[in-house]
């Protein structure tokens, strides 16, 4: 054989028909060189179902030999094929809201969100004593004290942003055009903890987050303050009319 363009299209497209059969081979469609010394030819598949795919046949030239090699031959798709979305794994499928009743949603043993409960400080902190840590450790098991796991730094950061950014956060639109902020209303709980001072619970059974955690910005029109203003008022009863019409008249029709 000779080592021309033509020559290792001629031999791709002989080794792919006796891969695959002639009926699904289309036309050569593009030459892509890999290297110094081998070559991918693509040929057109016109196999029914799978539009856009391409057959890839990548073959081998030594330098000053006439001698062609074929290597591998694969169905590739091209940028019209139809394809599979990407997979994702099943963890980073799951949205807030998909859980059902009776599924189970384990967390990582090294979430970050979360710390051992005998921890103090920063959980990064290397300047903690880890015999302290295990002395706490030691007398929070004894005692029986407390959670396995709470919640680290990391953890409640998140959670804060993730607060303030959505619907308990000061830029929703109810939160826009409220009379006055959570901050201010009678019916906030405060938390108790790392984010009391950033967050609470609406506990007003005609807010739409009743019983939910509200940040101190946020606000909405049920606010224990607010006021309808003059022209927001329904309009006032006109006088009530007397009637002077008795039993004795109704009678006498
Ligand atoms: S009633 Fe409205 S303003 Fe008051 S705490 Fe609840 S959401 Fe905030």
């Amino acid at each position: 054989m000779t080592t021309d363009a033509t020559s290792a299209v001629e031999t791709a497209r002989a080794a792919l028909v006796e891969q695959v059969g002639e009926s699904v081979v289309g036309e050569h469609v593009a030459t892509v060189s890999e290297d110094d010394s081998a070559l991918t030819e693509y040929f057109a598949c016109t196999q029914a179902g799978y539009p856009g795919w391409r057959w890839a046949v990548t073959v081998a030239m030594v330098p000053d030999q006439d001698r062609i090699t074929v290597d591998e031959v694969v169905l590739l798709p091209g940028e019209e094929a139809i394809v599979a979305p990407a997979w994702v794994p099943w963890r980073e499928r799951i949205k807030p809201g998909d859980l059902s009743p009776g599924d189970i949603l384990p967390v990582e043993e090294d979430d970050p969100r979360l710390v051992p409960a005998y921890l103090t400080g920063d959980p990064g902190d290397e300047n903690v004593d880890p015999a302290e840590r295990q002395q706490q450790k030691l007398v929070a098991d004894e005692l029986g004290l407390g959670r396995v796991r709470v919640l680290s730094l990391e953890g409640r950061d998140q959670a804060a942003q993730r607060w303030y950014d959505g619907e308990p956060g000061p830029d929703v639109p109810l939160a826009q055009s409220a009379p006055a902020r959570c901050g201010t209303c009678g019916f906030m709980l405060r938390l108790s903890g790392g984010l009391s001072d950033r967050f609470g619970v609406c506990a007003n059974e005609f807010a739409n987050d009743d019983g939910k955690v509200v940040a101190f910005q946020h606000g909405c029109g049920a606010h224990s303050e607010a006021q309808l203003r003059k022209k927001q008022l329904p309009p006032p009863l006109p006088d009530p009319v007397f009637d002077t019409m008795t039993r004795g008249d109704l009678e006498d029709f």
